[in-house]
């Protein structure tokens, strides 16, 4: 019963992800843990490219199930120090414990590579753009959040189905 509420809480009902409030809390841990300890980490923000002609095509339904297993295929293969969040509609974040930026690019390569080769509901293609950076000395959860999200927004520019970072 307890677990049910803290799940209710913290996690997005269809994809399982953590949600936005979690990840400041979690943001909040890992810079903490950072000022402690010097132990680094990373964040990646992926969209996925055209996901409104998805739901144009196929449904919203369909739309709702292909997020589904996005996300599902994510958390399978992430590491246990990794989390993954909603940050907005088909937008998500993955936080990188104990994470430098050339870990994380490999880490975000490999993603990339994984969702490539998933056999997502309906659609034969389906791909994402993703930022990545190391947290910075100082910053804060929105400065690091703002910056991520400069470097997806850039993959975005250069043609989508690509990972940017600093
Ligand atoms: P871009 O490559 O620029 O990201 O194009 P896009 O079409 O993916 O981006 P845009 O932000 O214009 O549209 C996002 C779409 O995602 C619109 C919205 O209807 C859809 N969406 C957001 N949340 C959900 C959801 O929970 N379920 C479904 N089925 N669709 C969603
Ligand atoms: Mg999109
Ligand atoms: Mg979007």
């Amino acid at each position: 019963m307890e677990e049910r509420l803290r799940e209710l809480l913290e996690q997005d009902d269809l994809t399982k992800a953590y949600n936005r409030r979690e990840l400041y809390n979690v943001l909040n841990g890992l810079i903490e843990q950072y000022n402690k300890t010097g132990e680094r980490f990373s964040l990646i923000m992926y969209d996925i490219d055209h996901f409104k002609k998805i739901n144009d095509q196929h449904g919203h339904l369909i739309g709702d199930k292909i997020l589904k297993e996005l996300s599902q295929y994510i958390i399978d293969h992430k590491r246990s120090k990794d989390t993954l969040f909603r940050y907005g509609g088909e937008e998500f974040i993955i936080t990188l414990g104990d994470t430098k930026l050339d870990g994380a690019k490999q880490l975000a390569k490999r993603f990339k590579e994984g969702i490539s080769e998933v056999d997502f509901t309906d659609v034969s293609e389906m791909t994402v753009s993703m930022g990545v950076v190391e947290y910075h000395d100082n910053e804060r959860p929105d400065d690091l959040l703002k910056r991520v999200d400069e470097f997806m927004y850039k993959a975005k520019e250069a043609g989508r189905d690509q990972i940017k970072f600093e």
